[in-house]
């Protein structure tokens, strides 16, 4: 069984999905990859963006419930997400935000630059001056130019009371280590992959976070196949974490469970991937659904919002 490599996709809730499907996509420059609907409540959609090709560590997900309030951050969830960046590039981000009349701060954390901002509904963005690692696959289409592009996740911050329960899944079950603490800040590292890092954030007695609008609604680890997945559940197991059965998500199978501080948690395997049912050209640009949805699709265009694509293609 391999170490976790890192971040497979992080999946978020927003109320707004064309205003979702805008930002991420010409702001932060992510391909929309694929459409879809949340396969347990198929009346909703489910977003998918990332790379070029949707590269296991740089997708994001959305469900859009368009009456959910907004969300309120707290302990037991996810405060942040990070995107790793050129280091060239921090000047690049700031102009560009700017120009898009979003606020922004400057940080340095653990010798990084990090330009921080928020989405529209209030979601912490990072983007952590990284050392020079490759973009996945960069979208030609794009706004961003391919030497500022978005390099996949750098990681997520959780915010917990008590960082030792969550530091021993993740170091005992995950495979990763300490790296580093400043303040109430520790940082834990995984083996490999894109979005190796994960932040504690220790806040003891810190009121719980409320989900919604703007909320991350859990983080998936990667996984290479259905056999080490099946290897991960019996480990999780063993180790008393309640990890559920396998779900079909058809671009990959998932087991979920919720870790020690309460930020629900999935590990996901990356076959088949995004390709499996449309061409890398045409990535996000019809309704996919899985083959037990198939029968209701007229049902489920009816009941999912219009969007428009014609903005960033
Ligand atoms: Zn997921």
């Amino acid at each position: 069984m391999n170490k976790i490599q890192g971040i497979h996709h992080i999946t978020c809730m927003t109320a707004n999905p064309q205003q979702n499907l805008d930002f991420y996509t010409q702001v932060l420059g992510q391909r929309f990859v694929k459409r879809t609907v949340n396969f347990d409540d198929p009346s909703t959609y489910h977003f998918y963006y990332g790379d070029n090709v949707g590269s296991p560590g740089t997708i994001m997900t959305f469900f859009p419930w368009a009456h959910i309030a907004k969300g309120r951050r707290g302990n037991g969830e996810t405060l942040a997400i990070a995107y790793a960046i050129h280091p060239n590039s921090v000047n690049w981000w700031q102009k560009w935000l700017i120009k898009h009349n979003i606020e922004h701060s400057l940080e340095t954390r653990f010798n990084q630059q990090v330009v921080l901002f928020a989405d529209p509904e209030e979601m912490v963005i990072e983007l952590v001056a990284n050392v020079d690692q490759p973009v996945p696959a960069h979208w030609e289409n794009g706004p961003i130019p391919a030497e500022h592009a978005l390099q996949a996740f750098h990681g997520v911050t959780l915010g917990v009371d008590d960082a030792m329960p969550t530091a021993a899944l993740l170091v005992g079950s995950f495979g990763y280590e300490l790296v580093g603490q400043e303040g109430n800040r520790v940082r834990y590292q995984g083996a490999g992959g894109f979005g190796q890092f994960i932040d504690l954030l220790v806040r003891p007695g810190h009121p719980r976070g409320r989900l919604g609008a703007g909320s991350v609604h859990h983080v998936a680890f990667r996984t290479v196949d259905d056999s080490e997945q099946l290897e991960y559940l019996n480990a999780l197991h063993a180790a008393g974490y309640p990890a559920t059965n396998v779900k079909d998500r058809q671009y990959f199978h998932s087991i979920y469970f919720r870790e020690p501080n309460g930020t629900l948690f999935e590990v996901a395997t990356d076959a088949p991937g995004f390709l499996y049912d449309e061409p890398v050209e045409s990535l996000g640009s019809e309704l996919k659904l899985p083959p037990w949805l198939e029968q209701h699709r007229e049902k489920i265009e009816s009941m999912v919002p219009t969007i428009h694509l014609d903005s960033y293609a």
